[in-house]
């Protein structure tokens, strides 16, 4: 089964009565039949992220086979996604070895740069049918190493959005309204008047970062009013080291290490599945 770029899996999601695909990013392999589990026990198609230190970790071309290979036989329909990346020559890699979704996100430089950095991923993913997703404004919070302070976060505007949007014709668009990377203690506000305004102005699919921290009741508004992408990566990565710290602390040395990975993977479904039943 080939991956499906985020439009056409966001077709299926459409198909099956979900109003938005949760993209959860994945922080080890043994961690990546708990999101299949999760796909099943859902009827769900699945979106997997990668951020690039995962990737750099694991190496692009065993994600892709392992992914793909549990996609046929699980008969999940599935998009690999690269995370955050404002490396041309990284995105070209992730290209190249078979990602079906890339994110450039240029929301660091000043728009006219961001539009054309953000042209040149679409020139190089286009030709092999891969989706774009890329950002304007600046979301807080830390991912992935890199950290936006609080009195850096600057919201996304509509005049900038549909300017950005018209500008590049890319495929998804990642907005700063509210959300935090990796916030996990407090909740986020979302704005949502600024989103339904967004929305209108850009008629694209919109993605929410920072979905840890967003409370169910908030979330299932902003998928009502626009938002097609969630992107979840704390919570899974909170659930399996709490249980791992639980269960290694019990076990002996010479238990197997799936005795421990096993429940670790198991609460990880269960989140999963509770963040995707939220986009019906
Ligand atoms: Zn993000």
């Amino acid at each position: 089964m080939k991956l499906y770029n985020f439009t056409e899996l966001l077709q299926v999601a459409k198909q099956r009565d979900f109003k938005a695909l949760g993209s959860f990013n994945l922080h080890c392999l043994e961690m990546l039949p708990a999101y299949f589990k999760a796909a099943e026990k859902t009827n769900s198609p699945l979106m997997i992220q990668i951020s690039t230190g995962t990737a750099k970790y694991l190496g692009h071309k065993l994600l892709v086979d392992a992914i793909r290979s549990l996609a046929e036989s699980k008969n999940v329909p599935t998009c690999l996604h690269l995370d955050h990346c404002s490396d041309l020559a990284a995105i070209q890699i992730a290209i190249e070895a078979g990602f079906s979704s890339v994110m450039y996100d240029g929301s660091h430089l000043d728009i006219e740069e961001n539009i054309a950095n953000t042209r040149r991923v679409i020139d190089m993913a286009r030709p092999l049918n891969v989706s774009v997703e890329a950002e304007l404004g600046a979301i807080g919070g830390s991912e992935d190493g890199k950290a936006v302070a609080q009195e850096d976060i600057s919201f996304t505007t509509v005049e900038d959005a549909k300017r950005f949007v018209d500008a590049t014709g890319v495929d998804m668009l990642a907005i700063s309204i509210g959300t935090v990377h990796g916030l996990y203690t407090g909740k986020a506000q979302i704005q949502h008047q600024r989103l339904a305004e967004i929305t209108e102005a850009t008629k694209i699919p919109l993605v929410l970062h920072g979905g840890t921290g967003v409370s169910d009741e908030d979330m299932r508004l902003a998928v009502r009013s626009g938002i097609d992408k969630v992107n979840v990566g704390t919570e899974m990565n909170v659930q399996w080291v709490n249980q791992c710290k639980q269960t290694f602390e019990k076990g002996k040395v010479n238990d197997s290490v799936r005795n421990f990975l096993v429940p670790a993977n198991d609460a990880v479904t269960d989140v999963l599945v509770e963040k995707i039943q939220l986009f019906r």
